[in-house]
């Protein structure tokens, strides 16, 4: 660490010059400035494209900002102001776009989402909202040619109640999708399925298997064959074999899902679960290796993926860096002003816990005000993890700069969060960690100080109201869920909150749903739960924007438009701060610019897969020597090396 630091002052000095066309004679020049003598004259820099003409909100402030103009240059903001002072940047070269009074905005940042996993997803059948049977095989039956040889054929999202013959479809109707490929459909919930002849034989289950502690293979009738359903833990003993994504399919993981969140507005994504799928670690491999995402990732790994991620984290630095120690410096010297801690727009950011389950069985400290169906006495949710656990992950994590980030619901799960890091801090004193407390659907008040001496971080799923509003009213009551993402009181404290989607959990990764939702927390049914808790649309904006940035410790290069962060844009169809709140959901994104390209039009989708826009301003940094040598477990000296790779570079932001 000590290291890093001292090797960092003078690369730090190098960008300013850079910026100032004096890069030649950087040296001189300060001297000549220390020394009262006239500087040699500055040329002054061409921007690569100015934008004006519409609404620039540059979120900086806590009142709504607007700049005249934006100038953009080598991937980064050149300049903001009245458009006649940007003037002096235009050259032969400098795009000058007129935003014919559309909005444009800092890119958004997805604070707590799963892009991998949306992005397996993505490659199954979407059987959502399928009415019954013949509807959901006719669905499978146009699936199956997309799908390539040696994969199965899978389908994601029915609900077995809502299809009109209320089951689960059997072993033959899923023969009569394809008796040649694998097939198996997965319910909404994820925990319900089933299965044709061929997925039962390839998985070597019949119906002599035994089932697995808490889960169950359906039988028929006679019990001598199987009938097609499987629950649970069964489900996950068949989905564990499914074949890994690989070669063109694992691309279309990475890019698919990514285009699919920039077309939400996004140019910062998350993935925070990284591990739940036992391919995860790949499939991020090879978009770093391929250089395939258009956008950054922001990666936590789940709990028990953790060392796993860390040495993979480990292989990608020193295959991208001869040795890790390397990576600051390198990065620092080939372009400081980016964020050194990506690498091919990937890195690792935290590690995620789930502390307790959802709205319905989420951990509270006093009982719900109505049991869930098949809850009877006091029933207060779950505890997922023991508190051990969560002591020891941040009293491991604490003073470095593996962010945590908790999946939480209710108030039991916030005070064994609090309890840990309070632990923590009394051990090592205050970090600058910014714990992470995702969802934080119902946190007492006495809690919201406490986060706030700590640095935490509430990430809300603002659009649970709408959906689920109606239920957890009656689930928890109304003072509770009048509480429930209590985003005004943080903002009336001014303590950073953010909105998340969560998506898969919100089907579709719609940033400005979640503004909507925040600004509005109106049910379906139309009634309001908790009004005092309403934020106004522009708080609602800076929860996805320069909030959001604060939460990725990315604050100084993301999150609004000032001078010298990156060129991350988003540009709106209208300005959320001037239509009706609650059409802010109906608003279109017209553009998404990462680093000064485009990487989502509307009307021009095909940009977004073009593949000059891939990795545009980061090709020149980093060779590629990726060695074919299989992951091994970090040294004791590999694993210090990591951490000081990790911590200098946080400290050197
Ligand atoms: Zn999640």
């Amino acid at each position: 660490m000590t290291l890093m630091r001292t090797a960092r002052k003078p690369a730090l000095v190098r960008p300013l010059l850079f910026a100032l066309g004096l890069a030649a004679s950087a040296a001189p020049a300060i001297a000549a400035e220390q020394t009262g003598v006239a500087p040699k004259l500055k040329a002054t820099p061409i921007a690569d494209a100015i934008y004006s003409g519409g609404d620039i909100l540059t979120m900086a402030d806590r009142d709504p900002s607007y700049a005249d103009a934006i100038a953009i240059k080598g991937g980064k903001i050149l300049a903001l102001g009245a458009r006649s002072s940007l003037q002096k940047y235009v050259g032969a070269t400098t795009q000058q776009i007129d935003l014919a009074g559309k909005t444009l905005l800092p890119g958004f940042i997805d604070t707590h989402g799963h892009m991998i996993l949306f992005g397996k997803n993505m490659l199954d059948a979407d059987l959502v909202g399928t009415p019954d049977i013949p509807d959901l095989l006719t669905r499978m039956k146009v699936h199956v040619a997309k799908v390539p040889d040696g994969q199965w054929v899978v389908g994601m999202g029915y609900n077995a109640r809502q299809l009109k013959e209320g089951r689960t479809p059997t072993i033959e109707e899923l023969d009569s999708i394809s008796t040649e490929r694998p097939v198996m459909i997965v319910d909404s919930s994820g925990h319900l399925a089933s299965g044709n002849s061929l997925l039962f034989k390839v998985t070597g289950i019949s119906a002599e298997t035994k089932d697995p502690v808490g889960g169950v293979f359906a039988r028929k009738a006679d019990g001598k064959s199987l009938a097609g359903p499987m629950e649970e833990t069964a489900l996950n003993q068949v989905r564990l074999q499914r074949p890994a994504f690989t070669g063109e399919i694992a691309d279309r993981v990475a890019t698919g899902a990514a285009n699919l969140w920039a077309r939400h507005g996004q140019t910062t994504a998350q993935e925070c679960g990284l591990g739940l799928g036992a391919d995860d670690i790949d499939l991020v491999r090879n978009a770093i290796d391929k250089k395939l995402l258009p956008l950054d990732l922001y990666v936590c790994a789940k709990d028990t993926a953790t060392d796993d991620t860390i040495n993979a984290a480990y292989e990608v630095s020193r295959d991208y860096n001869h040795h890790p120690d390397g990576t600051s410096k390198k990065l620092l010297a080939a372009r400081p002003d980016l964020d050194k801690r990506y690498i091919n727009r990937v890195r690792l950011g935290g590690i995620k816990f789930w502390l307790d389950g959802s709205p319905d069985s989420c951990w509270m400290t006093q009982p719900f005000s109505m049991n869930p169906p098949g809850k009877t006495g006091e029933f207060r949710g779950y505890q997922q993890i023991p508190n051990e656990v969560l002591d020891a992950a941040f009293d491991k994590y604490w003073t470095t700069n593996m962010q945590l980030n908790m999946h939480m619901l209710c108030d039991a799960a916030a005070d064994q969060a609090l309890n840990a890091i309070e632990k923590a801090v009394k051990k090592y004193g205050m970090r600058d960690h910014r714990p992470v407390f995702i969802h934080a659907a119902y946190l007492r008040p006495d809690q919201i100080p406490r986060m706030k001496a700590v640095g935490a971080i509430p990430t809300f799923l603002t659009t649970t109201l709408p959906k689920g509003g109606d239920s957890i009213a009656k689930l928890w009551g109304p003072e509770r869920s009048a509480f429930a993402n209590a985003a005004h009181t943080f903002d009336q404290m001014g303590l950073p909150f953010t909105f998340s989607h969560d998506a898969p959990v919100t089907p579709m990764p719609s940033i400005l749903a979640l503004v909507d939702a925040g600004v509005n927390r109106k049910t379906l049914a139309g009634n309001v739960i908790g009004a005092d808790q309403r934020v106004s649309p522009y708080a609602g904006l800076r929860a996805v924007t320069a909030y959001a940035a604060y939460q990725i410790k990315e604050e100084k290069t993301k999150g609004t438009l000032e001078k010298g962060k990156l060129a991350d844009l988003v540009i709106l169809e209208q300005n959320p701060l001037k239509v009706p709140p609650e059409s802010i959901k109906s608003i279109r994104v017209l553009e998404t610019i990462k680093e000064g390209h485009t990487i989502f039009k509307l009307d021009a989708e095909a940009t977004a897969n073009a593949t000059d826009l891939l990795m545009p301003t980061e090709d020149a940094l980093l060779t590629h020597a990726h060695s074919e040598a299989a992951l091994r477990p970090l040294t004791a000296q590999g694993k210090l090396t990591l951490e000081s790779l990790i911590g200098a570079a946080e400290s050197a932001r």
